[in-house]
Protein backbone atom coordinates (compact mmCIF):
# COMPACT_ATOMS: atom_id res chain seq x y z
CA UNK A 1 0.00 0.00 0.00
CA UNK A 2 1.55 3.30 -1.07
CA UNK A 3 2.12 5.94 1.86
CA UNK A 4 -0.84 8.60 1.95
CA UNK A 5 0.40 11.76 3.02
CA UNK A 6 -0.85 14.24 5.63
CA UNK A 7 -1.14 17.46 3.16
CA UNK A 8 -1.65 17.84 0.01
CA UNK A 9 -2.12 20.02 -2.70
CA UNK A 10 -5.45 21.40 -3.65
CA UNK A 11 -7.06 24.68 -4.91
CA UNK A 12 -9.21 26.46 -2.18
CA UNK A 13 -11.98 28.95 -1.75
CA UNK A 14 -13.24 30.90 1.41
CA UNK A 15 -16.20 32.80 -0.58
CA UNK A 16 -18.26 32.74 -3.43
CA UNK A 17 -16.81 34.78 -5.99
CA UNK A 18 -13.48 35.10 -3.73
CA UNK A 19 -9.81 34.45 -4.00
CA UNK A 20 -9.06 30.57 -5.09
CA UNK A 21 -6.36 30.04 -3.37
CA UNK A 22 -3.48 26.70 -4.73
CA UNK A 23 -1.81 25.45 -1.29
CA UNK A 24 -1.28 22.69 0.90
CA UNK A 25 -4.70 21.67 2.56
CA UNK A 26 -5.28 18.51 4.70
CA UNK A 27 -5.52 15.15 3.30
CA UNK A 28 -9.38 13.94 4.02
CA UNK A 29 -10.02 10.48 6.14
CA UNK A 30 -12.40 8.08 4.17
CA UNK A 31 -15.25 7.31 6.60
CA UNK A 32 -16.72 4.46 6.98
CA UNK A 33 -18.26 3.85 3.23
CA UNK A 34 -15.88 6.15 1.47
CA UNK A 35 -12.92 5.42 -0.85
CA UNK A 36 -9.91 7.69 -0.77
CA UNK A 37 -8.97 8.15 -4.32
CA UNK A 38 -5.55 9.70 -5.45
CA UNK A 39 -7.29 12.41 -8.00
CA UNK A 40 -4.81 11.66 -11.04
CA UNK A 41 -6.38 14.03 -13.21
CA UNK A 42 -9.93 16.60 -13.29
CA UNK A 43 -11.75 18.66 -15.78
CA UNK A 44 -13.19 21.60 -15.05
CA UNK A 45 -16.84 21.74 -16.06
CA UNK A 46 -19.02 24.97 -16.18
CA UNK A 47 -20.88 24.29 -12.78
CA UNK A 48 -17.63 24.79 -11.30
CA UNK A 49 -17.55 28.28 -12.36
CA UNK A 50 -21.36 28.28 -11.23
CA UNK A 51 -20.22 26.67 -7.92
CA UNK A 52 -17.75 29.12 -7.44
CA UNK A 53 -19.53 32.28 -8.08
CA UNK A 54 -22.48 31.71 -6.48
CA UNK A 55 -25.73 31.27 -8.97
CA UNK A 56 -27.32 29.09 -8.54
CA UNK A 57 -30.41 29.04 -5.29
CA UNK A 58 -28.47 26.62 -3.79
CA UNK A 59 -25.39 27.01 -1.09
CA UNK A 60 -22.02 25.58 -1.49
CA UNK A 61 -19.96 24.19 1.58
CA UNK A 62 -17.61 27.06 2.55
CA UNK A 63 -14.81 26.74 2.32
CA UNK A 64 -15.08 24.97 -0.80
CA UNK A 65 -12.51 22.85 -2.72
CA UNK A 66 -14.44 22.38 -6.34
CA UNK A 67 -14.32 19.49 -8.89
CA UNK A 68 -16.18 16.89 -9.89
CA UNK A 69 -15.05 14.86 -13.10
CA UNK A 70 -11.87 13.30 -11.18
CA UNK A 71 -10.02 10.40 -12.15
CA UNK A 72 -7.69 8.48 -10.38
CA UNK A 73 -6.99 5.42 -8.01
CA UNK A 74 -7.95 4.36 -4.79
CA UNK A 75 -5.61 4.39 -2.10
CA UNK A 76 -7.53 3.71 0.91
CA UNK A 77 -11.27 2.56 2.11
CA UNK A 78 -13.57 2.57 4.75
CA UNK A 79 -14.46 -0.51 6.55
CA UNK A 80 -18.01 -1.15 4.86
CA UNK A 81 -16.20 -0.77 1.20
CA UNK A 82 -16.43 -4.06 -0.44
CA UNK A 83 -16.64 -2.92 -4.23
CA UNK A 84 -13.13 -1.30 -4.45
CA UNK A 85 -9.42 -2.60 -3.81
CA UNK A 86 -6.89 -0.73 -3.36
CA UNK A 87 -4.97 0.02 -6.56
CA UNK A 88 -8.41 0.09 -8.59
CA UNK A 89 -9.04 2.97 -10.76
CA UNK A 90 -12.04 5.43 -9.77
CA UNK A 91 -13.80 8.55 -10.83
CA UNK A 92 -15.63 11.27 -8.90
CA UNK A 93 -18.62 12.56 -10.21
CA UNK A 94 -21.06 15.20 -9.89
CA UNK A 95 -23.44 12.92 -7.57
CA UNK A 96 -20.85 11.89 -4.24
CA UNK A 97 -23.33 9.89 -2.60
CA UNK A 98 -27.54 9.87 -1.74
CA UNK A 99 -29.66 8.83 0.71
CA UNK A 100 -30.33 5.31 -1.16
CA UNK A 101 -33.80 4.91 0.81
CA UNK A 102 -35.87 7.93 -0.49
CA UNK A 103 -38.58 7.40 -3.65
CA UNK A 104 -36.27 8.97 -5.63
CA UNK A 105 -33.29 6.66 -5.18
CA UNK A 106 -35.55 3.83 -5.09
CA UNK A 107 -35.63 3.92 -8.46
CA UNK A 108 -32.36 5.00 -9.45
CA UNK A 109 -33.00 8.60 -9.59
CA UNK A 110 -30.09 9.34 -7.11
CA UNK A 111 -29.57 12.69 -8.83
CA UNK A 112 -32.71 13.75 -7.69
CA UNK A 113 -32.42 12.71 -3.90
CA UNK A 114 -33.07 15.55 -1.71
CA UNK A 115 -30.06 14.79 0.78
CA UNK A 116 -27.94 14.41 -2.56
CA UNK A 117 -24.27 14.68 -1.46
CA UNK A 118 -22.24 17.10 -4.52
CA UNK A 119 -18.76 16.50 -5.34
CA UNK A 120 -17.40 19.59 -5.62
CA UNK A 121 -20.33 21.83 -3.88
CA UNK A 122 -21.65 20.27 -0.75
CA UNK A 123 -18.61 17.48 -0.24
CA UNK A 124 -15.18 18.75 -1.25
CA UNK A 125 -14.14 17.77 -4.94
CA UNK A 126 -11.36 16.77 -7.03
CA UNK A 127 -9.46 20.06 -7.58
CA UNK A 128 -7.05 18.12 -5.08
CA UNK A 129 -4.45 15.76 -5.15
CA UNK A 130 -6.43 13.68 -2.54
CA UNK A 131 -10.66 13.28 -2.27
CA UNK A 132 -13.43 10.67 -0.86
CA UNK A 133 -16.39 9.46 -2.53
CA UNK A 134 -19.60 7.37 -1.46
CA UNK A 135 -17.87 3.60 -2.58
CA UNK A 136 -21.78 3.25 -4.48
CA UNK A 137 -21.80 6.11 -6.52
CA UNK A 138 -18.23 6.45 -7.13
CA UNK A 139 -17.54 5.50 -11.07
CA UNK A 140 -15.46 2.50 -11.58
CA UNK A 141 -12.97 2.94 -14.65
CA UNK A 142 -11.13 0.23 -16.28
CA UNK A 143 -7.47 -0.52 -15.23
CA UNK A 144 -4.98 0.84 -18.41
CA UNK A 145 -7.49 3.74 -19.03
CA UNK A 146 -6.26 6.89 -19.80
CA UNK A 147 -7.24 8.88 -16.76
CA UNK A 148 -6.80 12.38 -18.53
CA UNK A 149 -8.63 11.14 -20.91
CA UNK A 150 -11.45 9.79 -19.28
CA UNK A 151 -11.62 12.51 -16.48
CA UNK A 152 -14.34 14.42 -18.63
CA UNK A 153 -16.90 11.36 -19.23
CA UNK A 154 -17.14 11.43 -15.68
CA UNK A 155 -19.89 14.54 -15.97
CA UNK A 156 -20.05 16.05 -19.31
CA UNK A 157 -20.23 12.78 -20.69
CA UNK A 158 -22.95 11.00 -18.43
CA UNK A 159 -24.66 14.37 -18.87
CA UNK A 160 -25.25 14.40 -22.33
CA UNK A 161 -25.29 10.56 -22.76
CA UNK A 162 -28.75 10.75 -20.16
CA UNK A 163 -29.70 13.82 -22.04
CA UNK A 164 -30.08 12.31 -25.51
CA UNK A 165 -31.53 9.77 -23.64
CA UNK A 166 -34.11 11.28 -22.21
CA UNK A 167 -35.00 12.77 -25.29
CA UNK A 168 -35.85 9.46 -27.05
CA UNK A 169 -34.96 10.47 -30.49
CA UNK A 170 -35.01 7.63 -33.36
CA UNK A 171 -31.85 7.04 -35.73
CA UNK A 172 -31.98 9.58 -38.13
CA UNK A 173 -33.79 12.07 -36.57
CA UNK A 174 -31.83 15.73 -36.48
CA UNK A 175 -30.61 16.73 -32.89
CA UNK A 176 -29.41 20.22 -32.62
CA UNK A 177 -26.75 20.91 -29.74
CA UNK A 178 -27.22 23.95 -28.50
CA UNK A 179 -23.52 25.03 -26.72
CA UNK A 180 -21.70 22.42 -29.10
CA UNK A 181 -18.56 23.81 -28.86
CA UNK A 182 -17.96 23.47 -25.30
CA UNK A 183 -17.21 20.50 -22.74
CA UNK A 184 -20.45 19.21 -22.84
CA UNK A 185 -21.37 20.18 -26.25
CA UNK A 186 -18.52 18.24 -27.71
CA UNK A 187 -19.22 15.00 -26.38
CA UNK A 188 -22.94 15.70 -27.08
CA UNK A 189 -22.13 15.61 -31.00
CA UNK A 190 -20.14 12.39 -30.59
CA UNK A 191 -22.86 10.45 -28.34
CA UNK A 192 -25.26 11.70 -30.76
CA UNK A 193 -23.43 10.37 -33.66
CA UNK A 194 -22.88 6.84 -31.71
CA UNK A 195 -26.44 6.52 -31.33
CA UNK A 196 -27.19 7.25 -35.16
CA UNK A 197 -28.68 10.52 -34.78
CA UNK A 198 -28.06 13.54 -37.62
CA UNK A 199 -26.41 16.77 -35.55
CA UNK A 200 -27.06 20.16 -36.46
CA UNK A 201 -24.43 22.22 -34.09
CA UNK A 202 -24.77 25.78 -32.87
CA UNK A 203 -22.49 27.54 -30.86
CA UNK A 204 -19.82 30.69 -31.79
CA UNK A 205 -16.63 30.96 -33.53
CA UNK A 206 -15.09 29.55 -36.85
CA UNK A 207 -12.94 27.74 -34.66
CA UNK A 208 -15.94 25.83 -32.96
CA UNK A 209 -17.13 25.56 -36.24
CA UNK A 210 -14.24 23.32 -37.58
CA UNK A 211 -14.21 21.49 -34.54
CA UNK A 212 -17.89 20.41 -34.56
CA UNK A 213 -17.82 18.83 -38.23
CA UNK A 214 -14.64 17.72 -37.41
CA UNK A 215 -16.47 15.90 -34.76
CA UNK A 216 -19.38 14.63 -36.61
CA UNK A 217 -21.92 17.92 -36.68
CA UNK A 218 -23.24 17.93 -40.13
CA UNK A 219 -24.08 21.19 -39.79
CA UNK A 220 -22.82 24.66 -37.80
CA UNK A 221 -24.94 27.59 -37.28
CA UNK A 222 -22.50 30.35 -35.69
CA UNK A 223 -24.74 31.92 -33.71
CA UNK A 224 -22.47 35.48 -33.66
CA UNK A 225 -23.29 35.81 -37.28
CA UNK A 226 -26.38 33.90 -38.08
CA UNK A 227 -28.58 36.82 -38.35
CA UNK A 228 -32.26 35.03 -37.96
CA UNK A 229 -31.09 31.43 -36.24
CA UNK A 230 -34.49 30.19 -35.85
CA UNK A 231 -34.94 29.97 -39.82
CA UNK A 232 -31.52 28.90 -40.73
CA UNK A 233 -32.12 25.72 -37.87
CA UNK A 234 -35.42 25.49 -39.83
CA UNK A 235 -34.31 25.25 -43.59
CA UNK A 236 -31.02 22.91 -42.49
CA UNK A 237 -32.98 20.38 -40.89
CA UNK A 238 -35.84 20.53 -43.21
CA UNK A 239 -38.84 21.59 -40.84
CA UNK A 240 -36.49 21.72 -37.49
CA UNK A 241 -34.51 19.21 -35.26
CA UNK A 242 -36.47 16.27 -33.48
CA UNK A 243 -34.47 17.09 -30.36
CA UNK A 244 -32.60 19.82 -28.65
CA UNK A 245 -30.17 19.39 -26.02
CA UNK A 246 -29.10 22.99 -23.95
CA UNK A 247 -26.36 22.85 -22.99
CA UNK A 248 -25.04 26.63 -23.43
CA UNK A 249 -25.21 29.19 -20.74
CA UNK A 250 -27.16 31.28 -22.30
CA UNK A 251 -31.05 32.10 -21.29
CA UNK A 252 -32.05 33.46 -25.21
CA UNK A 253 -30.52 30.63 -26.45
CA UNK A 254 -32.55 28.22 -24.27
CA UNK A 255 -36.00 29.32 -24.92
CA UNK A 256 -35.27 30.08 -29.21
CA UNK A 257 -34.64 25.82 -28.67
CA UNK A 258 -38.50 26.21 -28.26
CA UNK A 259 -39.15 28.03 -31.40
CA UNK A 260 -37.37 26.48 -33.84
CA UNK A 261 -37.74 23.00 -32.29
CA UNK A 262 -40.08 20.51 -34.86
CA UNK A 263 -43.69 19.94 -33.57
CA UNK A 264 -43.75 17.04 -31.68
CA UNK A 265 -39.99 17.85 -30.82
CA UNK A 266 -38.31 17.32 -27.36
CA UNK A 267 -36.88 20.55 -25.69
CA UNK A 268 -34.19 19.15 -23.04
CA UNK A 269 -32.39 21.38 -20.35
CA UNK A 270 -29.26 20.57 -19.73
CA UNK A 271 -27.02 24.09 -19.20
CA UNK A 272 -27.86 26.17 -16.32
CA UNK A 273 -27.23 29.92 -17.08
CA UNK A 274 -28.08 31.72 -13.42
CA UNK A 275 -31.44 32.96 -12.80
CA UNK A 276 -32.41 31.91 -16.13
CA UNK A 277 -36.02 31.09 -17.30
CA UNK A 278 -37.28 28.91 -20.61
CA UNK A 279 -39.69 31.10 -22.25
CA UNK A 280 -41.98 29.20 -24.47
CA UNK A 281 -45.28 30.81 -26.15
CA UNK A 282 -48.02 28.47 -24.73
CA UNK A 283 -49.71 29.04 -28.00
CA UNK A 284 -47.01 27.35 -30.14
CA UNK A 285 -46.28 25.15 -27.73
CA UNK A 286 -49.88 23.32 -27.88
CA UNK A 287 -49.75 23.47 -31.25
CA UNK A 288 -46.35 22.02 -32.38
CA UNK A 289 -47.13 19.72 -29.53
CA UNK A 290 -43.54 20.11 -27.99
CA UNK A 291 -41.84 18.60 -24.67
CA UNK A 292 -39.78 20.61 -22.40
CA UNK A 293 -37.86 18.20 -20.06
CA UNK A 294 -34.95 18.98 -17.71
CA UNK A 295 -32.07 16.35 -17.56
CA UNK A 296 -29.73 16.01 -15.03
CA UNK A 297 -26.66 13.98 -15.01
CA UNK A 298 -26.96 9.92 -15.06
CA UNK A 299 -27.17 7.60 -12.16
CA UNK A 300 -24.92 4.81 -11.90
CA UNK A 301 -26.19 2.48 -14.65
CA UNK A 302 -25.87 5.71 -16.89
CA UNK A 303 -22.78 6.70 -15.84
CA UNK A 304 -21.27 2.76 -16.65
CA UNK A 305 -22.93 3.16 -20.21
CA UNK A 306 -21.49 6.42 -21.05
CA UNK A 307 -18.17 4.85 -19.87
CA UNK A 308 -18.77 2.31 -22.43
CA UNK A 309 -19.39 4.16 -25.24
CA UNK A 310 -15.20 5.84 -24.34
CA UNK A 311 -14.03 2.81 -23.35
CA UNK A 312 -15.10 1.45 -26.96
CA UNK A 313 -13.61 4.39 -28.92
CA UNK A 314 -16.61 6.01 -29.98
CA UNK A 315 -16.52 9.40 -27.99
CA UNK A 316 -13.39 11.42 -27.45
CA UNK A 317 -13.07 14.92 -24.93
CA UNK A 318 -11.20 17.09 -27.00
CA UNK A 319 -8.98 18.18 -24.04
CA UNK A 320 -6.08 19.87 -23.12
CA UNK A 321 -3.91 19.12 -20.12
CA UNK A 322 -2.91 22.04 -17.58
CA UNK A 323 -1.40 22.49 -14.19
CA UNK A 324 -3.94 22.41 -11.29
CA UNK A 325 -2.53 25.36 -10.11
CA UNK A 326 -3.99 27.17 -13.32
CA UNK A 327 -7.40 26.89 -12.01
CA UNK A 328 -8.24 30.80 -12.20
CA UNK A 329 -6.66 30.89 -15.50
CA UNK A 330 -9.30 28.36 -17.04
CA UNK A 331 -12.07 30.19 -15.35
CA UNK A 332 -11.37 33.29 -17.10
CA UNK A 333 -11.05 31.33 -20.73
CA UNK A 334 -14.19 29.49 -19.29
CA UNK A 335 -16.39 32.92 -18.25
CA UNK A 336 -15.01 34.26 -22.00
CA UNK A 337 -16.61 31.34 -23.80
CA UNK A 338 -13.03 30.99 -25.04
CA UNK A 339 -12.46 27.45 -24.38
CA UNK A 340 -12.99 24.40 -27.51
CA UNK A 341 -13.73 21.14 -25.48
CA UNK A 342 -12.28 20.68 -21.72
CA UNK A 343 -9.85 21.64 -19.94
CA UNK A 344 -8.25 18.81 -17.50
CA UNK A 345 -5.88 19.60 -14.18
CA UNK A 346 -2.63 17.86 -13.75
CA UNK A 347 -2.77 17.39 -9.73
CA UNK A 348 0.82 17.09 -9.89
CA UNK A 349 1.66 20.84 -10.78
P1 LIG B 1 -18.74 25.34 -21.55
O1 LIG B 1 -18.45 26.72 -21.09
O2 LIG B 1 -17.63 24.41 -21.82
O3 LIG B 1 -19.66 25.38 -22.87
C1 LIG B 1 -20.72 26.26 -23.07
C2 LIG B 1 -20.73 26.61 -24.57
O4 LIG B 1 -21.91 27.40 -24.86
C3 LIG B 1 -19.53 27.45 -24.99
O5 LIG B 1 -18.84 26.79 -26.06
C4 LIG B 1 -20.15 28.76 -25.44
O6 LIG B 1 -19.45 29.37 -26.52
C5 LIG B 1 -21.55 28.31 -25.88
N1 LIG B 1 -22.53 29.38 -25.99
C6 LIG B 1 -22.59 30.55 -25.30
N2 LIG B 1 -23.65 31.27 -25.72
C7 LIG B 1 -24.27 30.55 -26.68
C8 LIG B 1 -25.42 30.78 -27.51
N3 LIG B 1 -26.13 31.89 -27.41
N4 LIG B 1 -25.78 29.80 -28.38
C9 LIG B 1 -25.05 28.66 -28.48
N5 LIG B 1 -23.94 28.41 -27.74
C10 LIG B 1 -23.57 29.34 -26.86
O7 LIG B 1 -19.72 24.72 -20.43
P2 LIG B 1 -20.00 23.17 -20.07
O8 LIG B 1 -19.00 22.71 -19.09
O9 LIG B 1 -20.20 22.42 -21.33
O10 LIG B 1 -21.39 23.33 -19.24
C11 LIG B 1 -22.53 23.86 -19.88
C12 LIG B 1 -23.67 24.08 -18.89
O11 LIG B 1 -24.20 22.82 -18.49
C13 LIG B 1 -23.29 24.81 -17.59
O12 LIG B 1 -24.36 25.70 -17.24
C14 LIG B 1 -23.20 23.69 -16.59
O13 LIG B 1 -23.43 24.11 -15.27
C15 LIG B 1 -24.33 22.82 -17.08
N6 LIG B 1 -24.28 21.42 -16.63
C16 LIG B 1 -25.47 20.84 -16.33
C17 LIG B 1 -25.49 19.51 -15.95
C18 LIG B 1 -26.80 18.84 -15.67
O14 LIG B 1 -26.80 17.77 -15.08
N7 LIG B 1 -27.93 19.41 -16.09
C19 LIG B 1 -24.29 18.80 -15.84
C20 LIG B 1 -23.10 19.42 -16.17
C21 LIG B 1 -23.10 20.74 -16.57
ZN1 LIG C 1 -20.19 19.01 -14.43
Amino acid sequence: MSEIPKVQYGCIFETNGGPIEYKQIPVPVPKSNEILINVKYSGVCHTDLHAWKGDWPLDTKLPLVGGHEGAGVVVAKGDNVSNFEIGDYAGIKWLNGSCMGCEFCQQGAEPNCAKADLSGYTHDGSFQQYATADAVQAAKIPKGTDLAAVAPILCAGVTVYKALKTAMLAPGQWVAVSGAGGGLGTLAIQYAKAMGLRVLAIDGGEEKGLLCKDLGAEVYIDFTKEKNIVKAIQDATNGGPHGVINVSVSEAAISQSCDYVRALGKVILVGLPAGAVCKSAVFQQVVKSIEIKGSYVGNRQDTAEALDFFVRGLVHSPFKVVGLSELPHVFELMEQGKILGRYVLDTTK
